[in-house]
């Protein structure tokens, strides 16, 4: 799942590591309206209520739900890439760039079945070197670099 270095650090406050090291994404479940959202909230982004949301590890798979190509660039950002927003199995809708496609929207079908791959931020970013992010790879491809 982790192809970049060993000790590798996330780049982003929602992806953890677990005791095996194996990177994951930190999610939020609202047990009073079930929502479940990326990254971890004290209220629930969708209803408001406090102390109803837990920590939870978020899904490895699911589903394109959405998807553009960037062309348009930063310093040190490399394009094009494909912005995608995924439906994880479980709950929890993220985005992230979308890997191992072209980038040609005649490619890129929607509902796509999709793995979560973390892997070096130097695929996206020069200088990402040391850190891991996440990814989304087509899931016929996903077990490649597992
Ligand atoms: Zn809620």
């Amino acid at each position: 799942m982790n192809d970049g270095p060993n000790d590798a650090r996330p780049v982003a406050p929602y992806t953890a590591i677990d005791k095996t090291g194996a990177p994951y994404l930190i999610g939020s479940r609202c047990s009073a309206c079930s929502a479940t959202h990326l990254g971890y909230f004290e209220n629930c982004p969708k209803c408001g209520v406090r102390g109803e949301v837990s920590e939870v590890r978020l899904g490895d798979h699911g589903v394109l739900y959405n998807f553009t190509i960037v062309h348009r660039s930063l310093p040190g950002v490399k394009v094009p890439f494909i912005s995608a927003t995924v439906d994880l199995d479980g709950g929890g809708t993220v985005r992230g760039n979308l890997l191992e496609v072209e980038p040609d929207p005649a490619k890129i079908p929607f509902g796509m079945p999709v793995n979560v791959q973390f892997r070096s931020a130097s695929i996206a970013v020069e200088n990402g070197d040391g850190y891991i992010a996440h990814f989304f790879v087509p899931a016929d491809r996903g077990a490649r670099a597992r």
